[in-house]
């Protein structure tokens, strides 16, 4: 197994659970490299989750991705990006394992409490939206 980078969000609706979080993931292992707090603009959060524009859900996840501050961090984990995915649990809270971030932290899509790099390609290009060329 490789040592992998991914990038987690903390979205706005669990950005006030964030220490709880943040001790989950320590507890299950992440190596947390990097945290930053901030609210990000609407335009960064199109840019971000581009290929959902068309969704009927878009403005939606836009409109609750910069409605408050979130916490961004590059976890780092032998197979981190399978492993970090396994520990959010299904995209849906209401379907989620019930020991996931998803399911204790999150309500309803797209409150879901948290967001995950779904590939390496994914894991490098989102980090790099966040962090530049810091880890490439
Ligand atoms: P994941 O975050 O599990 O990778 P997707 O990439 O499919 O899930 O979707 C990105 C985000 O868009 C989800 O985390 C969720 O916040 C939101 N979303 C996805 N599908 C829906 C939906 N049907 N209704 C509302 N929000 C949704
Ligand atoms: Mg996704």
């Amino acid at each position: 197994m490789a040592l992998e980078k991914t990038l987690a969000i903390i979205k706005p609706d669990a950005f006030p659970r964030r220490e709880e979080i943040i001790e989950d993931l320590r507890k299950s292992g992440f190596n947390i490299l990097e945290r930053v707090d901030e609210h990000v603009t609407v335009p960064e959060w199109k840019k971000f989750y581009q290929e959902h524009d068309g969704r009927d859900y878009f403005d939606r996840l836009i409109g609750h991705m910069s409605s408050g501050p979130v916490s961004i961090l590059v976890l780092e984990k032998n197979n981190g990006i399978k492993d970090y995915r396994q520990l959010m649990g299904a995209t849906d809270p209401k379907k989620a394992r019930k020991d996931s971030l998803r399911a204790k932290y999150g309500s309803e899509m797209p409150k879901n409490a948290v967001h995950g790099s779904d590939s390496i390609e994914a894991a490098s290009k989102e980090i790099s939206i966040f962090f530049g060329g810091k880890y490439k």
